[in-house]
């Protein structure tokens, strides 16, 4: 990791760390973390998923079955039973009204407690109609009152996100005392301007937090519980901004370095082109020219290329590759999945080694002298082009000149692997210039916030002649018919895909297990050649099996998701997917997009399982209608979240704690323009707002 630059002097001191707030030692702080949080501002940014109303008593008479209320009455009798399961009834009633309490788990204090006739209690639980017909709570919140007891509470009572062996009573006072704390000028303080903050009708840090967390009885309810309450806004807009700026910067501070430019003649991209059997389309050729001018900056190029399934990425990667070439320096291409590299290399080695530019692979398998000789090689600039997984960017791994990384797929890695391959070729303040491919396209309020330390192209048209995926929707009843049209297809000389999400029936719920599909399809299907690829296969035997059904060797396919992103095999033109139900709709559109890629008229079944609810039903409707990978990306936007279609989900990336780019979207040109403006006339504040809701934790906007 090369050292990083000296932060300026902090303009505020780091917030107090949990173990200063009474009662927390090692073991809750322990626990505390597991909920990622460490100071005591994290204690007051862990914001209720809920509140329960404890500020009214609720008459018995008026409860309803399903609801959770407070009551308050005397005891008139208590039992335990012993027959069956051991509990104990409490028998309450407040003059107008009866009802039970009942306990499955009781300590004998509480035994005592219920045990006394005219005692009266406060209890907060949920209503339900009882085995015998009356009201009832299991397990509610207890306590004796009299007279003297203080009244109800008249703030709302939060219910915070937990873990094991945490209480809420725990979280309740932690976030007491550190509300408590906030008047002490030095915890959360406000870092937004005020003239801003009136501008944009933001209320004060201080005073959102102590509204989330202790909300006065008369607010509302609703608004709290969807998100859109403005004190839960104010804070959503203020972590949406903290990531802006964290890219931003990020963005500025690779800017700043040098990059090689790389503007070479263009001999070998010429060549390239020449010998290519078909010419690009209109949209590839903008974008590479746009990417041709980036890199023929002393500036790095960090660029984001967006384009549907099959409009014809590679291609264009690798004539940026050969730019790198052309001027004597190197290029390497990252991809997620060693079938991925594997196919990306077999194609830049068809299409560059006739011109004399050197390819190499390079994945984790790849191990002793061979690794060795390809190190060398590396790194003495005998490769021009290295393919290869994240195995790319080991330490080990040293180029002599990388002058271009290029990134598949890239929703499947993480920012912060983005920013080691960035690193991988930084080298006496040079930095290479970087492209990133999505394989999903990504709506354009998303990729503004989420890739906004990168510059955007889209390649918006398909390759002519590609016919639209006739899908239809099936149950999986109907099977039968599917392997008649299997049988179709593959006597008709093309091939086709079978693919089941899951690998392997004990993980499998109702899944069914590709292992055991390929045999009953072989059974099903004798006159077929069958293969089989899943995640789990040696990577050798993974690639054979992929080079057989490339090479026509295999008509059928049973796979996994693997073959998610990225297979190329023109002449399959039929997928089934089963358990499509389960998917999301921009990866049944990924998969979709293994097929059509030819000319040939191609299908693709979604096979469900019944019953499939109206939601599912209109869900792989779209994809029955609709073609477009942008409009499909919106669509699951809006079914799944932005974790699903940003793949942090899978990544396992930190995602935001309080927004929600979905829910939050009508706030992120406001929260651009606000960027830009503390980029200019507030500088300082830029850090401490990174500090605050990003942490110590992620080199995110840091390089
Ligand atoms: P993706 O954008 O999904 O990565 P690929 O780069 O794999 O798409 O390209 C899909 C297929 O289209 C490949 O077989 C590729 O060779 C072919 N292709 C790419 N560009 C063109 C073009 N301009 N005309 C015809 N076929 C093309
Ligand atoms: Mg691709």
């Amino acid at each position: 990791m090369p050292a990083m630059p000296e932060r300026a002097g902090s303009p505020s001191p780091a917030p107090p760390l949990l173990t200063t707030l009474k009662g927390v030692g090692p073991k809750l702080a322990e626990r505390l973390h597991r909920l990622g949080l460490r100071t005591v501002e994290d204690v007051l940014l862990h914001l209720p998923l809920r509140y329960q109303d404890r500020t009214r008593v609720i008459p018995i008479g008026q409860l309803r079955p399903g609801e959770e209320a407070q009551i308050e009455a005397e005891i008139t009798r208590a039992e335990v039973t012993t027959r069956g399961r051991r509990f104990l009834l409490c028998h309450l009633s407040d003059g107008a009204g009866a009802l039970t309490l009942r306990f499955f788990h009781f300590s004998p204090a509480q035994e005592q407690l219920f045990g006394q006739p005219g005692a009266r209690l406060r209890c907060f639980g949920e209503v339900r109609s009882g085995y015998t017909g009356g009201l009832e709570m299991i397990h509610p919140e207890c306590r004796r009152i009299d007279p003297d007891s203080p009244p109800v509470t008249d703030r709302l009572t939060p219910v915070y996100p937990t873990t094991a062996g945490l209480q809420q009573f725990t979280l309740r006072g932690l976030a007491e005392q550190a509300l408590a704390l906030l008047d002490t000028a030095t915890l959360l303080p406000e870092l937004l301007p005020q003239a801003l903050r009136a501008r944009l009708h933001l209320m004060s840090i201080a005073e959102a937090v102590r509204g989330l967390h202790q909300p006065p009885a008369d607010t509302a309810l609703a608004e709290l519980d969807s998100g859109r309450h403005p004190a839960r806004r104010r804070l959503a807009f203020e972590e949406l901004l903290a990531h802006q700026l964290s890219l931003r910067r990020l963005r500025a501070r690779v800017r700043r370095q040098a990059a090689p430019p790389l503007a070479g003649e263009g001999g070998l991209s010429g060549r390239f082109m020449e010998r290519l059997p078909f010419t690009l389309t209109g949209a590839q050729r903008r974008v590479l020219a746009e990417i041709g001018t980036d890199l023929a900056q002393p500036r790095p190029m960090l660029r984001l290329l967006q384009g549907d399934v099959g409009s014809g990425k590679t291609v264009v990667a690798a004539a940026a590759a050969l730019r790198a070439v052309e001027t004597g320096a190197q290029a390497a291409l990252m991809a997620p999945t060693e079938l991925l590299a594997e196919q990306h290399y077999r194609n830049f080695r068809d299409w560059l080694e006739p011109l004399g530019v050197e390819v190499a692979w390079l994945t984790g398998r790849l191990t002793g002298r061979a690794r060795r000789t390809l190190l060398e090689r590396l790194a003495s600039s005998a490769v021009h082009v290295a393919v290869g997984t994240h195995a790319l960017f080991q330490d080990a791994v040293v180029f002599a000149e990388l002058a271009l990384a290029i990134v598949d797929e890239q929703h499947r890695f993480g920012v912060h692997q983005r920013l080691a391959l960035r690193e991988k070729g930084q080298r006496g303040g040079r930095c290479p210039h970087q492209l990133i491919m999505t394989a999903t396209p990504i709506p354009r309020t998303l990729a503004m916030s989420a890739y906004a330390d990168l510059d955007t192209s889209i390649i918006d048209e398909l390759p002519p002649g590609r016919r639209p995926v006739k899908t239809v929707v099936v149950p999986d009843s109907r099977r039968d018919e599917v392997s008649a049209r299997i049988r179709q297809a593959c006597r008709a000389g093309r091939q086709a895909y079978w693919v089941c999400p899951l690998i392997d029936e004990s993980e499998a719920l109702q899944c069914q297990a590709a292992v055991v599909t390929a045999e009953q399809l072989t059974a099903l299907l004798p006159e077929l050649r069958v293969g089989l690829v899943h995640g789990r296969l040696p990577a050798a035997a993974k690639e054979a099996v992929m080079a057989a059904f490339k090479a026509g060797a295999l008509d059928l396919l049973v796979a996994t998701t693997v073959i998610e992103v990225g297979v190329d095999v023109p002449n399959a033109s039929l997928m089934i997917i089963e358990n499509a139900e389960r998917l999301g709709l921009a990866q049944l559109h990924q998969l979709r997009g293994r097929v059509g890629r030819g000319t040939m008229e191609s299908s693709c079944v979604l096979l469900y399982r019944p019953p499939l609810s109206q939601v599912a039903h209109a869900r792989l409707g779209v994809l029955r209608q609709c073609h477009d990978g942008f409009e499909i990306a919106r669509r699951d936007l809006e079914l799944r979240g932005p974790g699903e279609v940003l793949g942090t989900r899978q990544t396992g990336e930190q995602t935001l704690r309080i927004a929600d780019l979905l829910r939050d979207q009508d706030l992120l040109n406001a929260v651009r323009h606000t960027a830009d403006e503390l980029l200019r006339d507030h500088p300082e504040t830029v850090e401490p707002l990174i500090r605050r809701w990003i942490g110590g934790g992620a080199r995110y906007g840091e390089v």
